[in-house]
């Protein structure tokens, strides 16, 4: 059984993210960039099903810029047998990802594809729900755990409340919440194995999919800044602020 994992370049989690001053979008110039942390999820939990026995190859695959050459050398680090990057310089909304992930589908027959819930950076959570769509897949979004066998595909979701556990039939597009497990460190010896695993180059156009941008950012702005908090000497003085200033009661 071959699994296919997404995985994209995006803002590393811990860089404090500046607005442009033009207000197009946020600086990415000498930003420290890293993968998805919802992808690590699922480059982990795809390694673990071949580590099981359960999947036979892991391949990952990052469309975008030739430094996503960098992602996807951490995702063959952490365990991926070999990697395909679409590489192209347009923006990629979404839809346009979903469109180039079925296309690699199409060519790799997965029994399993795994995406995070969503991208960090667009805060999207759209991709896997897409993708599945133009499959027509069975999809389960948002894991928390997963059993795959060789006719079913077993998850559970947190939904308010509780968990949901739900039985797929597979092929199946899944996408990983955080608690589906907690990504390996890629080893020294891994990393230096990872750059003689093969990363296969493909253009959009190769793969006859349109990634023209379908929504236009009108603007980006920072959110409001927080002004300093008071100490009130008393209750009577805090009721008076609550109703008087912050008009709040
Ligand atoms: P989003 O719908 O943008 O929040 O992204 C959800 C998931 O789709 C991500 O966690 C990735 O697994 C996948 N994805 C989004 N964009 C890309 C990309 N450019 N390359 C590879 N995978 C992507």
């Amino acid at each position: 059984m071959k699994v296919l994992v997404a995985v994209k370049r995006v803002v590393d989690a811990n860089v404090n993210i500046r607005v442009k001053a033009d207000a197009t979008g946020v600086e990415l110039s000498n930003v420290k960039m890293a993968m998805n942390p919802f992808d690590e999820i699922g480059v982990e939990e795809a390694v673990r099903l071949k580590e099981s026995g359960t999947a036979s190859e892991v391949v990952a695959v990052s469309a975008g810029s030739s430094a996503c050459q960098e992602t996807l050398r951490t995702a063959l680090a952490m365990g991926a047998d070999r990697a395909i990057l679409v590489n192209t310089d347009m923006e990629l909304q979404p839809l346009a990802v979903a469109k180039i992930l079925k296309a690699i589908v199409d060519r790799e027959n997965p029994k399993v594809i795994l995406l995070g819930k969503q991208a960090i950076d667009d805060d999207s959570n759209a991709t896997g729900q897409m993708l599945a769509a133009l499959l027509g897949w069975s999809q389960g979004t948002h894991i928390s755990k997963l059993l795959v066998t060789d006719n079913e595909v077993e998850i559970t979701r947190e939904i308010d409340g509780g968990l949901e556990t739900l039985k797929l039939t597979p092929p199946s597009v899944l996408t990983t919440d955080l608690r589906l497990n907690e990504p390996r460190y890629a080893s020294l010896p891994n990393i230096m194995k990872a750059k003689k695993k093969p990363i296969d180059e493909v253009i959009p156009e190769e793969l006859g999919v349109d990634v023209t941008p379908r929504l236009t950012v009108l603007k980006v702005e920072e959110p409001p800044k927080r002004s300093a908090g008071v100490k009130v000497s008393s209750v009577k003085e805090l009721v008076e602020k609550l109703r008087d200033e912050a008009g709040v009661i």
